[in-house]
């Protein structure tokens, strides 16, 4: 995805070797219509499948969970990462530990959002050990649904997330991959210029 790219090389801030900030499109800031265009991409990747629903976890999930779930005209819901108290107490639970944050935390969901016949399209902002995912797709199979594949804006294919799902059997789609982030540089998967 060209647009997804230029933006991460004009705006990307290589933090370290293993994070890349995006703070100004994706994580604190957003850009509406790049958004918009995610959306349309992951709706056109996935458009041979049957969705029911799109699920994310909060916070930075939701825009480009939002965007594909409106073009493909389905609901979304966001596992939440702290329970409140207007939540529900039946509720689906994982484990996740996270990455940015190096700790580990619930995430919920209320049982009455995912059934059985449920065909879910799981969206993430990032994939990196694959955390994030394997959480969501343990609160999916706690309901009997069925996750028909996962979009990830970004993928940092350097890290073993998406070789732990794939070999789980769940299809990925990754709209950029990040094959390194050394030097400061990002370097794309099947790209051999760098880019400052
Ligand atoms: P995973 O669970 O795959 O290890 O990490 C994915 C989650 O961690 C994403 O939901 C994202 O919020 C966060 N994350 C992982 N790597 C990065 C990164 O390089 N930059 C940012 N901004 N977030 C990241």
């Amino acid at each position: 995805m060209d647009c997804l790219k230029k933006k991460i090389l004009s705006e990307g801030l290589v933090l370290s070797e293993t994070v890349l900030k995006v703070d100004s499109f994706l994580n604190h800031q957003l850009d509406p219509s790049l958004m918009m265009e995610i959306g349309k991409e992951f709706a056109k990747r996935f458009h041979h499948q049957k969705i029911s629903k799109v699920l994310t976890i909060e916070t930075s999930g939701i825009a480009p969970a939002f965007a594909t779930a409106l073009v493909l005209n389905v609901p979304l819901v966001f596992a939440r990462k702290q329970k409140t108290v207007t939540m529900d107490t039946d509720c689906y639970t994982a484990e996740v530990h996270s990455f940015t944050k190096n700790t580990t935390h619930t995430i919920t969901i209320s049982k009455k959002f995912l059934s059985a016949d449920d065909h879910i399209l799981l969206i993430d902002d990032f994939l990196a050990n694959g955390e994030a995912a394997m959480g969501l797709i343990q609160l999916v199979e706690q309901a009997g649904a069925t996750v028909v594949g996962i979009g990830i804006v970004i993928e940092k294919s350097f890290q073993p997330g998406a070789r732990k799902i794939k070999e789980k059997g769940y299809p990925v789609e990754s709209l950029v991959q990040i094959a390194s982030l050394q030097n400061g540089t990002v370097q794309f998967l099947n790209e051999v210029n760098h880019y400052e």
